[in-house]
C-alpha cells in the first residue's frame, strides 16, 4: 500500500504513526540536507514530541541545495513528506514508525527567492544542517574559512541568487535584520568537534567578507549550539527497501533504516526558542564537549580504522569487521589504548561501558551498514575523527603505530582494489587531488604528507608519526592486511 496522508489510518497496526492532525502543524525549523541522518535522528525527536500533543509549531521544513537532492523531495512529495523510518538490530527493541514532522520541502534549484523568503520568515526559527562534514569550507588545521572557493567567490558576487549554505543564510539573515525580524538559531548536527562554533566561524567568515555591520549583528544575535549526534544511519538499500515492503506492505519511495541506538546532547543556546526536546530524550548542557570527544573520537574514529582495513581484506559490511577477529581486536585496542588516554571523564557516562556497546552497535547485523558510507570522504573525514587523537598521542610521545595503520591504511585504500583483487568503489568529493597524491612511487609518503587538507602542518613536523606511517605503509604493500596487524598488535602493547 502506497504511503500518504490518506492511507495512513489503513497502515498495519505494528507501524507506530502520527497520532497528531498534520495539518495543525507549523514549520518552524527549517533543515538543510535531508539524507538519512536527519530523518533518523532530529526528526524523530520532533516526531515524539508532536506525538506527545506538542511542538505544534516545531514542524520541519527540509531544503536541499544540491542537485541530488532532487531525487528525495521527490519521493517525499509523492507521499505528503512521509516515511518509514525501519529501525534494525539484532534484538527485539525495534519497531517501524512512520514519520510526519516533514511537512514541506524546497529546493534551491527551483527558486532562489523563496528559499531565502522562507528562510527570511519570522515563522522560521532554527535553521538546521546536515550538510557534512566537508560542507563547512574550513580549513581543518587553521580553522579559517575557504573564502577562495569558486562558490563562495560567486555568492559574494550575487547575494541574491547564492548557490551555498552562507550565501543564503547570509542573505536571509540581512534581511530578517532590516525587518527588524529576529535572528534564528544556526543548529549543525554534523559529526565535527565543535560543530557549532565551526558552523559561526564559517557563517562570520563569509558574512565578513560581504558586510561588516551585518557580520556584527550576526555575531550578536545569532546563536549556534554544539550538539553531539549519534545514531547510526545507512544508506537505504534496494534490499532495505524490498525487506520492509514484504513485512508491512507499505511501499514507501524513500524509508531510512537505523539502529535502535539514539542519542543527542545539545547546548541550551537557542536565540529565538526551540523545542521541549529534553521531554524525549535529548539531554541538554551547558559544555558538550567532552560527549563529542568521546564520541567522535572512540566512534568516528574506530569507523575510520574498521572501514579501510576492512575494505583492503575485502569486507562490505560494518558487522563483518567485527566478526573478524582480528580487525576487532585492533579496534578495541585503538579505542582502550590510542582515544581513552586523552579523554577527559564524561559525565554520567562509563567508558568501559560505552565502548562494549559500540563494538556491539558496529556488529548489528540487521542494518547491513555499507563500509563505502563508512570509508567515504575520507579526506574530510579523517582530520575531525582521528587526527586529533593522534595531535594528542604525539604530545603524549605515546606509541603510534597502531595509528599510523589507520593513514596508511586509507592511503593503500585509494587504489580502489582489495587483497583478493576486487576492485571497489573509492568515494570522496576530492578523488582526483587524494588519487594523486595517494599513488604509489618512491615519494609517496612525502606526497601524501604533504596533502594539507589532511594533516595540515604539525602533523609532518612529527618524525615518530611520519617513522611510524612510512613503516606501516610499506607493511601493508609487502606483508599485506593481516601481517601488519600482527605485528601492530605485538608492537603496540
Ligand atoms: P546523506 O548522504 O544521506 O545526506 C547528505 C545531505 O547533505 C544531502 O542532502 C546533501 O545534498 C547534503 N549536502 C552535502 N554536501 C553539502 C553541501 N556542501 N552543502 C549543502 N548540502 C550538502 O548523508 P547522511 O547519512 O544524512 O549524513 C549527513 C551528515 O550527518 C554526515 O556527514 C554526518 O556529519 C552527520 N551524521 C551522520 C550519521 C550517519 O550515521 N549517517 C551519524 C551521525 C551524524
Amino acid at each position: 500500500m502506497k504511503l500518504n496522508n490518506e492511507n495512513l489510518e489503513l497502515l498495519p497496526q505494528r507501524l507506530v504513526k502520527p497520532s497528531y492532525d498534520r495539518r495543525q502543524v507549523r514549520q518552524g525549523i527549517v533543515h538543510i540536507g535531508v539524507g538519512g541522518f536527519h530523518r533518523a535522528h532530529q526528526a524523530i525527536y520532533t516526531e515524539q514530541l508532536l506525538n506527545q500533543g506538542g511542538a505544534r509549531e516545531w514542524g520541519i521544513c527540509g531544503v536541499g541545495l544540491r542537485a541530488e537532492d532532487r531525487a528525495m523531495r521527490d519521493a517525499l512529495a509523492s507521499q505528503d513528506y512521509l516515511y518509514t523510518l525501519y529501525e534494525l538490530g539484532d534484538g527485539a527493541d525495534t519497531q517501524i514508525q512512520v514519520v510526519g514532522s516533514i511537512g514541506d520541502f524546497l529546493l534551491a534549484e527551483e527558486g532562489q527567492e523563496a528559499l531565502i523568503a522562507r528562510l527570511a520568515d519570522p515563522a522560521t526559527r532554527i535553521v538546521s544542517l546536515t550538510i557534512t562534514e566537508g560542507g563547512y569550507c574550513t580549513d581543518d588545521s587553521s580553522g579559517e574559512f575557504l573564502s577562495e572557493l569558486p562558490e563562495i567567490r560567486h555568492d559574494l558576487e550575487y547575494p541574491k541568487k547564492p548557490t551555498t549554505v552562507f550565501g543564503f543564510l547570509t542573505e536571509a539573515l540581512a534581511r530578517r535584520r532590516d525587518a527588524g525580524v529576529g535572528p534564528f538559531t544556526v543548529m549543525s548536527c554534523d559529526n565535527l568537534p565543535h560543530n557549532g562554533r565551526v558552523a559561526r566561524n564559517a557563517l562570520l567568515g563569509f558574512a565578513a567578507l560581504r558586510d561588516r555591520a551585518l557580520h556584527d549583528w550576526i555575531a550578536d544575535h545569532v546563536s549556534f549550539p554544539n550538539s553531539m549526534v549519534d545514531r547510526i544511519t545507512p544508506m537505504t538499500s534496494q534490499t532495505h527497501r524490498a525487506q520492509l515492503q514484504a513485512e508491512t506492505g507499505v511501499e514507501d519511495a524513500w524509508p531510512v533504516v537505523a539502529e535502535p541506538f539514539i542519542q543527542w546532547v545539545l547546548e541550551d543556546k537557542f536565540c529565538n526558542g526551540r523545542p521541549a526536546w529534553e521531554e524525549v530524550g535529548v539531554q541538554f548542557t551547558d559544555d558538550v564537549s567532552p560527549y563529542e570527544e568521546m564520541k567522535i573520537g572512540l566512534l568516528n574514529g574506530s569507523h575510520q580504522a574498521l572501514a579501510y582495513l576492512g575494505a583492503l581484506l575485502g569486507h562490505q559490511y560494518a558487522h563483518e569487521t567485527m566478526q573478524d577477529t582480528q580487525l576487532r581486536e585492533y579496534v578495541r585496542a585503538y579505542m582502550d589504548r590510542d582515544v581513552t588516554p586523552l579523554l577527559a571523564a564524561v559525565p554520567s557516562i562509563d567508558l568501559e561501558q560505552y565502548k562494549d556497546t559500540l563494538i556491539e552497535r558496529f556488529s548489528n547485523t540487521g542494518i547491513c551498514d555499507q563500509i563505502s558510507r563508512i570509508g567515504y570522504d575520507g579526506s574530510s573525514r579523517l582530520p575531525k575523527f582521528v587526527i586529533p587523537t593522534l595531535l594528542g598521542q604525539i604530545e603524549a610521545g605515546a606509541p603510534l603505530q597502531r595509528i599510523a595503520l589507520i593513514f596508511a591504511a586509507w592511503c593503500q585504500y585509494q587504489q580502489g582494489v582489495d587483497e583478493n583483487g576486487n576492485a571497489f568503489q573509492v568515494g570522496d568529493p576530492r578523488v582526483e587531488l587524494v588519487r594523486q597524491a595517494t599513488r604509489p612511487g618512491t615519494d609517496q609518503v612525502e606526497r601524501v604528507l604533504a596533502l594539507d587538507l589532511v594533516f595540515g602542518r604539525q602533523i609532518p613536523a612529527s618524525q615518530a608519526f611520519v617513522d611510524a606511517f612510512r613503516l606501516q605503509l610499506e607493511r601493508l604493500q609487502t606483508l599485506g592486511v593481516r601481517k601488519t596487524l600482527e605485528l601492530t598488535m605485538a608492537d603496540c602493547v
